[in-house]
Protein backbone atom coordinates (compact mmCIF):
# COMPACT_ATOMS: atom_id res chain seq x y z
CA UNK A 1 0.00 0.00 0.00
CA UNK A 2 1.40 3.12 -1.44
CA UNK A 3 0.24 6.82 -0.53
CA UNK A 4 2.40 9.52 -2.41
CA UNK A 5 1.60 12.84 -1.20
CA UNK A 6 2.38 15.13 -4.28
CA UNK A 7 4.53 18.30 -3.82
CA UNK A 8 2.69 21.04 -4.60
CA UNK A 9 2.49 24.51 -4.06
CA UNK A 10 0.77 28.08 -4.64
CA UNK A 11 0.50 28.73 -8.17
CA UNK A 12 1.36 25.46 -9.65
CA UNK A 13 0.48 24.45 -12.73
CA UNK A 14 -1.79 21.05 -11.80
CA UNK A 15 -3.78 18.84 -14.31
CA UNK A 16 -6.85 17.27 -12.70
CA UNK A 17 -8.18 13.97 -13.53
CA UNK A 18 -11.41 15.34 -14.63
CA UNK A 19 -12.15 18.07 -17.06
CA UNK A 20 -13.29 21.39 -15.88
CA UNK A 21 -17.68 20.89 -17.36
CA UNK A 22 -17.02 24.19 -19.00
CA UNK A 23 -16.44 24.83 -22.96
CA UNK A 24 -12.89 24.47 -23.04
CA UNK A 25 -12.97 21.02 -21.31
CA UNK A 26 -9.65 21.78 -19.50
CA UNK A 27 -7.60 19.88 -17.29
CA UNK A 28 -5.22 22.25 -16.44
CA UNK A 29 -5.92 24.48 -13.51
CA UNK A 30 -3.72 26.68 -11.26
CA UNK A 31 -3.29 26.92 -7.88
CA UNK A 32 -4.68 30.33 -6.66
CA UNK A 33 -5.33 29.45 -2.93
CA UNK A 34 -4.12 27.36 -0.49
CA UNK A 35 -5.72 27.04 3.25
CA UNK A 36 -7.87 24.63 4.69
CA UNK A 37 -9.73 24.68 1.22
CA UNK A 38 -7.65 24.72 -1.91
CA UNK A 39 -8.93 27.51 -5.14
CA UNK A 40 -7.98 26.17 -8.36
CA UNK A 41 -8.43 28.31 -11.90
CA UNK A 42 -9.32 26.27 -14.83
CA UNK A 43 -6.96 27.51 -17.42
CA UNK A 44 -9.10 27.29 -19.95
CA UNK A 45 -12.21 29.72 -18.86
CA UNK A 46 -10.35 31.32 -15.89
CA UNK A 47 -13.38 30.24 -13.27
CA UNK A 48 -12.35 29.29 -9.79
CA UNK A 49 -13.29 26.60 -7.68
CA UNK A 50 -12.83 25.47 -4.58
CA UNK A 51 -12.10 21.98 -3.22
CA UNK A 52 -11.10 20.60 0.43
CA UNK A 53 -7.56 19.57 0.47
CA UNK A 54 -8.89 15.84 0.30
CA UNK A 55 -11.44 16.57 -2.63
CA UNK A 56 -8.47 18.12 -4.28
CA UNK A 57 -5.76 15.28 -3.55
CA UNK A 58 -7.98 13.01 -4.66
CA UNK A 59 -8.90 14.33 -7.88
CA UNK A 60 -5.17 15.72 -7.80
CA UNK A 61 -3.31 13.78 -11.70
CA UNK A 62 -0.01 15.27 -11.73
CA UNK A 63 2.04 18.15 -11.44
CA UNK A 64 2.93 20.11 -14.82
CA UNK A 65 4.89 22.76 -13.76
CA UNK A 66 5.88 23.86 -10.31
CA UNK A 67 5.39 27.78 -9.71
CA UNK A 68 9.14 28.19 -8.13
CA UNK A 69 11.91 26.04 -7.62
CA UNK A 70 13.02 25.30 -4.70
CA UNK A 71 15.54 27.27 -3.03
CA UNK A 72 18.86 25.34 -2.97
CA UNK A 73 21.58 27.58 -0.74
ZN1 LIG B 1 -13.08 25.84 -17.27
Amino acid sequence: MTSTQLDYGLYDIVEMKKEHPCNTRSKIFKIVRMGADIKIECQGCKNVIMLTRYNFNKRLKRIVSKAQDDKTD
